[in-house]
């Protein structure tokens, strides 16, 4: 069980790029790292506005000289300081990631950095090198991989209680962009114009956080071909999508669906995950994260429930208030910034033995995010045909 106590014996020194007062998802990033006293907030490039970033950095405490203008000046100051930053988050709009990405590891910083990584599968790759040559892990912001019941899935399918896999049933879509509510709002406006989120909108945006469930719940599975169609049924968000279906074929003969969509008029969020084995199915839905559906055929369905004893024990040692109450997204968020700090410090101490058995999003599943949705485009936009993955 997580009570709060320090799993590493320091605080790593980190700082934030985005995430700024007005944003949607700087906030959690910070309530997730700040969680377990596994990191220190002690610097900032928070906003594009840079006075609005120094205003909101000093309300959350970081000193003033140390919330700056732009990135490349927090990256500069920072590695001259004998107490720099030694990790940092990027939570900028998606058109950013890979520059700041490329120089925060260039000036030897660990990276957490939102999803999508970067817009192609040649610079993801890029990174992926980097970050190895410089010995510094990168971490993604998948944070509904995070919750525990994902884990004991994982597990559960690892023992063999689903049979072969068959089928993986995947969707996230929901109805809160079925108008043009970006003309009002600028968090959305940035999502559906290309210059900030390069070729996609959905596929890029929703579609990667069920891809990344299913790399989750099946490491063993990987897609041979897909075939992507996409549509913007607000017509002024063409050419990108609003919404998309894509098939997918796996080397074990397995095939897999997603349904990816912001047009789904009435949906909260609609992001369900279901693998289908010979003998039986499991199901994750992300509006009922505490629950997870087991359906053995020809019994009746268990519901398995966050934080009972009959829970993988390695699955309840991420356990924060025991069963009965309910854990969120936050919860999952602070399990996922617990691992990344963990991996840091594992990645200086050069503990390979740790590392080779430890999970957490890393930038191998930030490239094959990209590389999937620049396969669903190719496809998509050459008429919906099959296109090899791997290629
Ligand atoms: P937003 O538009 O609400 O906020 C973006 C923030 O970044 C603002 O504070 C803005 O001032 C700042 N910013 C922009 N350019 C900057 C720059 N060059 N330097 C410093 N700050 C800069 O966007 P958001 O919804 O918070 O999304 C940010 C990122 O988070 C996106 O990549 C998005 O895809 C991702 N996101 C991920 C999840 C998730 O579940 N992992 C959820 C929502 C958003």
């Amino acid at each position: 069980m997580i009570n709060g106590i320090k799993p590493l014996d320091r605080s790593l020194r980190w700082g934030m790029v985005g995430g700024g007062g007005t944003s949607q998802i700087g906030y959690i990033h910070r309530s997730a790292a700040l969680r377990d006293n596994t990191f220190t907030l002690l610097a900032g490039a928070f906003d594009i506005d840079a006075e609005r970033g120094r205003a909101f950095g000093t309300s959350l405490g970081v000193d003033s000289h140390r919330c700056y203008a732009d990135y490349e000046t927090l990256f500069r100051q920072e590695a001259e300081r004998a107490d720099g930053i030694e990790a940092v988050s990027i939570a900028t709009p998606n058109n950013t990631h890979f520059a700041i990405c490329k120089a925060a590891l260039e000036y030897g910083l660990h990276v957490v950095c939102e999803k999508p990584l970067c817009f192609t599968t040649a610079e993801a790759e890029a990174l992926a090198e980097l970050s190895q040559k410089q010995n510094k892990i990168v971490g993604l912001t998948y944070g509904y991989s995070g919750f525990q019941l994902i884990q004991q899935a994982r597990s559960m399918i690892a023992e063999g209680l689903l049979g072969d896999i068959r089928i993986v049933n995947m969707s996230f879509s929901h109805g809160f962009h079925n108008e043009a509510v970006e003309l009002d709002n600028p968090s959305t406006r940035w999502r559906v114009d290309p210059k900030f989120v390069g070729p996609s909108y959905v596929l890029g945006d929703l579609a990667t956080h069920p891809l990344f469930l299913a790399e989750t719940l099946l490491p063993a599975l990987k897609i041979k071909r897909l075939m992507c169609s996409r549509q913007s049924f607000v017509k002024t968000r063409a050419p990108l999508e609003d919404n998309a279906f894509v098939l997918m074929e796996y080397d074990n003969g397995a095939v897999g669906s997603l349904w990816c969509s912001a047009v789904n008029s009435g949906s909260m969020h609609g992001q369900r995950i279901r693998a289908i084995g010979s003998k039986a199915s499991i199901e994750w839905w992300d509006e009922q994260p505490n629950q997870l559906r087991y359906e053995v055929q020809g019994e009746p369905v268990r519901i398995l429930e966050r934080g009972m004893s009959y829970l993988a024990p390695h699955v309840l040692e991420e356990d924060r208030i025991s069963g009965g109450h309910a854990e969120g997204l936050f919860e999952a968020w602070s399990n996922l910034y617990r691992r990344f700090a963990i991996a840091m410090d594992a990645t200086d101490r050069g503990d390979k033995a740790l590392l080779a058995r430890f999970w957490y999003p890393d930038v191998h599943a930030g490239v094959a995010g990209v590389r999937w949705v620049e396969r669903c485009v190719e496809s998509a936009d050459a008429g919906a045909i099959w296109v090899d993955f791997a290629s």
